[in-house]
């Protein structure tokens, strides 16, 4: 018999909110869950621990709010739950690009499974999306209107179109079925718990200078990135899944720094003896990104607070504690 799932039933009894996180052993998703377990919150983790790391996780192993399940979100599940936080996908290019038809299944699959689950019990569902659904922009700063200038053959299409059909879906739901859909389009984030051997470029170069290693600088250092620390990331994630808003929306720091201005930066901070170095530069490997967060701002009074200097500090301290 077809059991019918009234929406919006699922409230738990002890805390009124039941929070399914994906990719939630990932550097995102634990410094998610511990905004959500701190405020008392129940927390569902699902990881394929493909980049996530149980590690991440342990200062809530036994609580009772708390639940984790080894799941691959390419394949379907069947959980009662409020809010959706959908983030399994990795993040980094190096790790993107290991399996990229694999990559490209999570980001389609696993969205299509989450929604059909969000559909199926009347949950929200907030979509971790990517500055990447902008390509290489021709548009500078990107606001949420440029639609992007991606290509679909290269070897970064597998993640940034993956996104796209994603973001796809997630309309397409909303508009069939009504599902409470957010989308986030997220621009370089960096902060604690990133993967010391991420390959992403503030992980690289802290590691790299703490190691007594010369900097790696990609190409001739002149490609730009904006990047938001962690902290004021999740402060808009949490706004936007609880605000009226379906995105997509920007969240990123709009300060706009070189590569080779950053590699200065960290190198200044750790050992400013160290050697710089040139490698090539990656394929399709965005020239400039910068966000336009007016959206963000208007619909969630959000704004990043930690500059540059600060983020780094924090994030230099735990690798310095941490590898
Ligand atoms: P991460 O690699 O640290 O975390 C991703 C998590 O998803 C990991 O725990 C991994 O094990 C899990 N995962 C991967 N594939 C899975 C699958 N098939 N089934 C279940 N779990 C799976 O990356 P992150 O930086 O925490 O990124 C989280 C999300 O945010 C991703 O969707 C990413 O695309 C998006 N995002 C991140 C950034 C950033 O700068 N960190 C920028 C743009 C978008
Ligand atoms: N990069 C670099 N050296 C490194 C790692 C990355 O110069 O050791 C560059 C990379 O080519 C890109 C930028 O830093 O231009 C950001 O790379 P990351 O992988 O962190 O993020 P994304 O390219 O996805 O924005």
């Amino acid at each position: 018999m077809k059991t019918i799932h009234p929406k919006n039933n699922f409230k738990s009894p002890k805390t009124g909110c039941r929070n399914l996180v994906t990719g939630g052993a990932g550097f995102l998703g634990s410094h998610l869950i511990d905004r959500l377990m701190n405020s008392g919150e129940e927390v569902i983790c699902l990881d394929n621990y493909f980049t996530g790391r149980k590690s991440n996780l342990l200062q809530w192993v036994n609580h009772p709010n708390f639940e984790i399940i080894r799941h691959d979100v390419t394949e379907p599940i069947r959980l009662e739950v409020d809010r959706i936080w959908h983030l399994a996908c990795p993040a980094s290019p190096v790790h993107y690009q290991f399996n990229p038809i694999k990559t490209a299944k999570t980001s389609f699959l696993g969205t299509y499974n989450m929604l059909g689950l969000a559909r199926r019990v009347g949950a929200k569902i907030l979509l971790a999306s990517t500055s990447e659904v902008y390509g290489d922009p021709e548009v500078h700063p990107q606001p949420e209107t440029y639609r992007g200038s991606v290509n679909t053959l290269g070897i970064r299409s597998c993640y940034d179109e993956g996104k796209r059909i994603a973001e796809t879906l997630c309309f397409d739901y909303q508009r069939m079925h009504d599902t409470e859909i957010r989308v986030m389009r997220i621009f370089n984030t960096y902060g604690p718990r990133m993967l010391p051997e991420d390959g992403r470029v503030v992980s690289n170069f802290i590691v790299q200078a703490l190691l007594g290693e010369a900097l790696t600088i990609y190409g001739d250092g002149s490609q730009t990135r904006s990047f938001c620390y962690v902290d004021d990331l999740i402060e808009g994630m949490i706004r936007l899944m609880n605000g009226s808003h379906s995105g997509p929306m920007n969240i990123g720091n709009p300060n706009e720094f070189t590569i080779l201005k950053l590699a200065e930066l960290i190198r200044k901070k750790i050992n400013p003896k160290l050697e710089l170095i040139n490698k090539p530069l990656p394929q399709d490997d965005p020239l400039q990104r910068q966000p336009v967060i007016n959206l963000a701002q208007n619909e969630l009074s959000w704004e990043p607070k930690v500059d540059l200097e600060e983020g780094l500090d924090k994030t230099i301290l735990w690798f310095k504690e941490n590898i």
